[in-house]
């Protein structure tokens, strides 16, 4: 019985070469505590995947992003004990009196970013009116989730934000971000699958809005690859200053099929075959646009 759970466990270990291969890679999407995850099991998780700094992006204390997962005290807590490989975002919920002043204080106190955003409100609302005006001004990225019909929607009129804020490097995330690489794409489909038709919004922002970014995170954004290939390594090689490696898997154990980050580090080491684009998407692109110390 020990024999063959520690054999189980062994295998469910067994990291390809490339894992170890001494590429930098920066993680831009994680969370604490994320469905009941403890910080070691996160940390082992990220080491075993060849990441040497994660970025990690806290619940709101309202809606938690609507999945488990920690908020700031939690987030800054890590990054205290662990400097060298976690940094933090902070987050707020407008309902929270004093809500920007809170999120000033907390970049002031070692938070890098805004974000993850993930509220049902309109993403032209007064609220990302707000956040975008604060990142601006404090000149730290902000990270929105972009769900049709739940969170951050309106993507359709996203454009003017992006025109009206451009000193704000907007990161774009999650299902409806993804889903518009697609110029066919039904916007209720959250998962498409099938060939690319190339033209997508998505495309057309991140070519005209310098300070447009993609966050290559989650199922949403494995599946804008995996469903046409062919798609996706030219998307990686005509935005690679401008998209960016993170997970936001919430497993134990990376290299599984479950692990949606080590599946999509794989796919863009296969897929971004230029070395230069892979360190921009792998870690150049991050260090750039969150100011980090090489
Ligand atoms: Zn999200
Ligand atoms: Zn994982």
């Amino acid at each position: 019985m020990l024999r063959m759970t520690r054999r189980g466990f062994a295998a469910s270990l067994a990291a390809p070469a490339w894992a170890a291969a001494a590429e930098e890679v920066i993680d831009l999407h994680q969370h604490t505590n994320y469905a009941g995850r403890s910080d070691n099991e996160l940390a082992a998780h990220q080491r075993a995947m060849g990441v040497s700094l994660s970025i990690l992006l806290p619940t709101d204390p309202v809606t938690g992003l609507a999945v488990k997962a920690g908020g700031n005290d939690t987030v800054a807590a890590l990054s205290a004990r662990l400097p060298r490989e976690f940094v933090w975002f902070c987050n707020e919920h407008p309902d929270t009196p004093g809500a920007i002043q809170i999120l000033e204080k907390l970049l002031s106190g070692g938070a890098i970013g805004l974000g993850e955003q993930k509220l049902e409100i309109a993403c032209d609302s007064p609220w990302i009116h707000s956040l975008a005006a604060l990142a601006a001004e404090r000149r730290v990225p902000l990270l929105m989730h972009f769900q049709h019909g739940t969170y951050n929607t309106g993507y359709e009129r996203f454009h003017k934000m992006l025109a009206k804020y451009p000193k704000t490097q907007f990161i774009g995330h999650a299902q409806t971000f993804w889903g518009h690489v697609d110029a066919a794409l039904k916007p209720e489909d959250l998962y498409p699958k099938g060939a690319v038709k190339p033209g997508g919004l998505t495309d057309r922002l991140l070519a005209d809005y310098e300070n447009f970014h993609g966050d290559l995170s989650a199922g949403s954004g494995l599946n804008a690859f995996t469903r046409d290939e062919e798609h996706g390594r030219a998307f990686l090689l005509r935005h690679h200053r401008k998209l960016l490696f993170g997970t936001d898997c919430d497993d134990r154990t990376a290299f599984t099929e479950r692990c949606t980050g080590s599946r999509q580090l794989a796919l863009i080491r296969r897929l971004a075959a230029d070395p230069q684009a892979r360190r921009n998407i792998l870690s150049a692109n991050a260090r750039r646009l969150m100011k980090l110390p090489s």
